[in-house]
Parts: C-alpha cells; structure tokens; sequence
C-alpha cells in the first residue's frame, strides 16, 4: 500500500444502450453527484464505436456536475489513428484522465494489431500525450486468461512502468484474497496507489453472471446470503448492500488507498453505502 492522507472514493457508470438517449444516465449522475465521489469513471464498449458516449459523458460529469470524470478506454480494436482522435476529444472537455485498458474481446472480430495488451495503450498515451494521469486495471484473483497468476503480477508491474500511476481492481468478495494481492504487489516492486473494486450484487442472476464472468470467488457467508434471499428481490437488494458495506468497512480498517464502487448505474445503491462510509473515509 502506498503512503497518503485520504482513501478515494469512487463511482463507476456506463452509458446508456445506443438505442437510449445520452442523457437518459443524467438523473443517476445528478444522484451520484451529491455523493461527492473523488471521481466517476465511465466505461467504454471495446468492440464499437463507444467512446465518443463515453467522452461526451465524461464531459458532462466535469462540466455540470464539476466533478473528476475518468474515461476508459479500451485498445484492443482501436488503431494508433483513432486512439490519438479520442485523446484529442478529451482534452478538449479538459478531462485529463484515463482508465487505459486492453478491453473485453470477442472471437467475432478481429484485433486492430496496435495495442494487444494494456501496456501498449498506456506506453503510447504517456509518449503522446504525457499530461495524462494514466489508471490501469488488476486482479485480486488473477485475470481470467491467465494460466499463471505469477505472470499475471510481471504484466501488472509492466504497467505501472509503462506509466500507470495508479491502479482500480477487478471486484472481488473475499477481503483476504485482496489483501494477499497487495502482498504480491509490494514484492513486485508495484507501489502505485491500488484502488478495491466493489460491486454490491443485488440479485442473483446478476452474482451468477459476475462469478462466471470474471472468476471471482464467492465466500461461503455471500453463498449463504444467496441461498437465503436470492429469490426475494427485496430481501436480497439489502443483504447485497450490507454485504458491501461491510467489505468495505473492513478495507477501510485496512487503511486501503481507495473503494471504487461499481455502481452499475444505480444511484439508490451508491448512496446507502456513501452514506454508511461517510465518517469511515
Ligand atoms: P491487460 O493488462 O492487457 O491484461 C490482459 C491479459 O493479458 C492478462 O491475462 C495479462 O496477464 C496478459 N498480458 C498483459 N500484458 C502481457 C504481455 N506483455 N504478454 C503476454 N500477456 C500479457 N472492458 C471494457 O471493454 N471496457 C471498460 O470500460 C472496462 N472497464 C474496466 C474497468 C476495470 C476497473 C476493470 C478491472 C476491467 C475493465 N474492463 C473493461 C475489462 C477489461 O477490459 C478486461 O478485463 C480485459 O480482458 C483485460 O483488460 P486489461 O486492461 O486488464 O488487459
């Protein structure tokens, strides 16, 4: 863990459906924007045209909400050309940082060839543009593609010298899982500040969906949770945000350097946790 004052507190939000208008995410960030988050971070679809909501969102975020937006942007399908273009856009709102990622892939198409891993991407955005503060993503339980974990660490320190300065997690359920990741971290030599990914998962499907997708482990006490009030929509919304909370409590007890909260664009959520971590942060 790195020495500093203060945790971050964070918010994540995607944008809208391309059938839905930009500003049907308005209301949600007007929700969020009270929570006084130290930034919101939009995500941005790997495969299209994406980031051009997600700039325009980030826009938003800094000019009507006067809060710290963070665009992402994944490489993988994105040509030297078009990444520049979209630094262009960005400073042009004034948002001066980035979450630089490979992005999710999909065998139906083919890579651009340019930035095949994350490294690539920040590499080139700090020679490009070096005003930008650079974010990366890690894992806590190694990245899904990753047949050994160890290499997954070598990757994650390429990052941080490739010009990363600082790092948001994959969301995890299990604390001490995180806390062995920070341990691996400090002996590799990463010692930019790591910020918690939580997600507070509400419903069943949706845990279903995230354990499959990205690997993480669900502890016992979440998969009693679960048995008990999955089917009671109610019931299982509030045992989802006491969960989190109580993660967090923890992290927070750990002195991590920050909670970013994968809001999943609802803002009811967001604020029952903000409000029970105020005084904590
Ligand atoms: P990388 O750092 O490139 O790592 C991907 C894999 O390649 C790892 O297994 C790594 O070990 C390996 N690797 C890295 N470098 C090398 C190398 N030099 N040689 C060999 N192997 C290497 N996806 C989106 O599409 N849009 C989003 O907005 C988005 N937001 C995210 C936000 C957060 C906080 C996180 C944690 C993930 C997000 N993702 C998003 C998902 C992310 O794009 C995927 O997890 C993707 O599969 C990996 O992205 P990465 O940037 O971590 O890739």
């Amino acid at each position: 863990m790195s020495v500093k004052n203060k945790t971050t507190f964070s918010l994540e939000v995607f944008p809208p459906k391309k059938e839905m208008p930009l500003a049907s995410v308005y209301p949600t960030l007007t929700e969020l924007s009270v929570l006084h988050p130290d930034f919101i971070s939009v995500t941005c679809g790997a495969q299209g045209t994406g980031s051009n909501r997600t700039a325009e969102i980030a826009a938003t975020i800094k000019e009507q909400f006067n809060l710290e937006p963070v665009a992402h942007l994944p490489g993988i399908y994105l040509t030297k050309e078009e990444v520049c273009n979209t630094l262009k856009e960005l400073k042009k709102h004034r948002i001066h940082k980035i979450l630089a990622l490979r992005g999710d892939m999909t065998p139906e198409k083919e890579p651009a060839h340019d930035f095949a891993h994350a490294s690539d991407l920040i590499r080139f955005i700090k020679k490009e543009s070096p005003d930008f503060h650079i974010i990366g993503a890690c894992y806590p339980e190694g990245h899904v593609e990753s047949k050994r974990p160890a290499l997954d660490i070598i990757h994650l320190k390429e990052k941080v010298d490739a010009g990363a300065s600082s790092l948001i997690s994959q969301l995890f359920f299990d604390n001490t899982l995180f806390y062995r990741f920070l341990e691996r971290c400090e002996i590799a030599s990463i010692h930019v500040p790591i910020a918690a990914g939580i997600m507070p998962v509400t419903n069943k499907k949706q845990i279903e969906r995230m354990v499959s997708l990205c690997g993480a482990t669900l502890p016992l006490h979440y998969q009693h949770l679960i048995a008990k009030y999955g089917d009671n929509p109610v019931a299982m919304r509030d045992a989802g945000i006491a969960y989190a909370i109580a993660q967090i409590i923890d992290l927070l007890a750990h002195g991590v350097d920050g909670i970013h909260v994968y809001t999943m664009n609802n803002a009811y959520i967001a604020q029952k946790i903000a409000d029970a971590i105020r005084t904590l942060l």
